[in-house]
């Protein structure tokens, strides 16, 4: 086993860390699938208002690769189908029969797995639904299906506040993850999946042994798969590796053990506003509301799908996403007195810089969505240099960019960025360098396919 590690990045001790205690949440009456928060494709529907669904039916494929289908996560009716801005799909809502029917799908064993045809294993995880879980750096696109991955990477770990802990899921389901990682080991051909996990995820050490390939220890975000990639591929043609969540792993596992399309999601609901910082076993397309009924704060709240850093916000009356595996709950930080909060010393607001008094003691602290202030111009501190595990200068990259000069951006390094949100954080200027690299990426991305 391999050992690396990470020396930048950068952790923080945040109230309202999920419990490890796994709590079985009651059936939920609706699911849904939200084909806006799936980066990069094009979706066509194939359901209507009112339609009969069975879990594993088509609701949508992908416009640019027909081939990929998007199935159904629960079986009743059609509900709703809700667009946004410019007619783009924003959620497919599924009203759930007390009795649900299921599509069925081939089961595979482990020798099964093993013999098959590597292409044939590919369709039948095209088939059951499975294939958007697996994606292709740097991008982070759903993989080529026709491409060969120079490797495939799967990370357990979780470093960002708050993500569901790989021992919340892992626990009763060591066998199966080992059959989902069969599965990616016939994927990646001649090729290594490389399954890393930091030293203190004890019980992911202890249960999988000697199929982890990397203890990766560091800050946050030391376990992003393009991290890993960065410190460790030997030439630009390992670029395009793929990556899998952990628990995305037992969801391909599932498929091929149970010949149904997996439904079993565990969803970590954190944040200092979170009323019961757990562990949730549910379902994929949980309703919000289902997940946190009551918040423990008296002003607004963000709820935010995904982690602190990376998540997106996104209204209480709505669902987890198909990537999504944690709920964090924020207060907006827009209450009266807060306004001047630039001002206002803060010993228990976190910060890089030396702002708040929270830089001298090591308590955990509470975080809001209030950036205390305007934009500002940069001030050449560094401080996003210093916390960039991949070397990028973000400041010089965004500079580039926002001179329209995408080709020095490029020379920067823009495409190793992993897209953490480090550099955004830790800006006393609060510029937002995430956002821009990350469509910056996007737009790279496009310009490549459309060409
Ligand atoms: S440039 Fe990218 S990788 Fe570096 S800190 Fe910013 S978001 Fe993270
Ligand atoms: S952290 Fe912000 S202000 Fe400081 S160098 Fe980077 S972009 Fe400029």
């Amino acid at each position: 086993m391999n050992e690396l590690r990470i020396k930048r990045g950068y952790s923080l001790n945040l109230v309202g860390a999920p419990s490890p205690d796994l709590e079985q949440l009651n059936r939920p009456d609706r699911v849904a699938v939200l084909p806006e928060r799936i980066p990069f494709i094009k979706p066509r529907l194939k359901v209507a208002v009112e339609d009969t669904v069975k879990v594993g039916s088509v609701l949508f494929i992908d416009k640019r690769r027909p081939e990929i289908t998007f199935l159904s996560p629960g079986g009743g009716k059609i509900a709703e189908i809700n667009f946004g801005p410019r007619r783009v799909i924003r959620e497919i809502v599924v009203a759930l029969d007390e009795k649900e029917a299921f599509e069925p799908f081939p089961k595979l064993d482990g020798t099964e797995i093993d013999s098959i045809e590597r292409l044939d294993l590919i369709t039948t995880i095209i088939n059951g639904g499975m294939w958007p879980l697996i994606r292709e750096l740097p991008y982070r696109d759903i993989a080529r299906p026709e491409a060969m991955p120079p490797a495939i990477l799967v990370g357990m770990d979780a470093k960002e506040p708050f993500l569901a802990n790989p021992e919340s899921y892992l626990k009763g389901n060591v066998d199966l993850f080992r059959s989902g990682l069969r599965i990616l080991r016939r994927l990646a051909g001649e090729n290594s999946v490389h399954l890393f996990t930091s030293p203190r995820q004890d019980y992911v050490r202890q249960t999988l042994g000697s199929d982890i390939t990397c203890l990766v220890s560091g800050p946050y975000p030391a376990d992003d798969p393009g991290v890993m990639l960065y410190h460790t591929k030997t030439s630009s043609s390992e670029n395009r590796a793929w990556f899998v969540q952990g628990q995305d792993v037992l969801m391909l596992a599932r498929l091929f053990a149970f010949g149904r399309y997996p439904t079993e999601r565990v969803v970590a609901v954190g944040g200092s506003a979170a009323d019961r910082p757990r562990h949730f076993r549910t379902r994929l397309g949980v309703p919000l509301i289902h997940l946190a009924p009551e918040v423990k704060h008296n002003g607004d709240v963000r709820y935010t799908a995904g982690g602190l850093f990376r998540g997106y916000a996104i209204p209480s009356s709505s669902y987890l996403g198909i990537y999504e595996t944690a709920l964090n709950l924020v207060p907006e930080g827009n209450v009266p007195g807060e306004l001047l909060g630039l001002f206002r010393p803060g010993p228990r607001k976190p910060t890089f810089s030396r702002a708040f008094t929270s830089r001298v003691h090591r308590r955990a602290l509470t975080v809001d969505c209030n950036v205390h202030g305007g934009d500002r111009a940069c001030i050449a501190c560094g401080y996003c240099t210093y916390v960039c595990p991949v070397d990028i200068l973000p400041q010089f990259t965004y500079k580039a960019l926002y001179a329209g000069e995408v080709e020095e951006a490029l020379s920067h390094g823009l495409l190793d960025c992993v897209e953490c949100g480090l550099c955004s954080f830790v800006c006393p200027s609060k510029i937002d360098l995430y956002e821009t690299f990350k469509q910056a990426k996007a737009d790279v991305y496009l310009e490549q396919l459309r060409a």
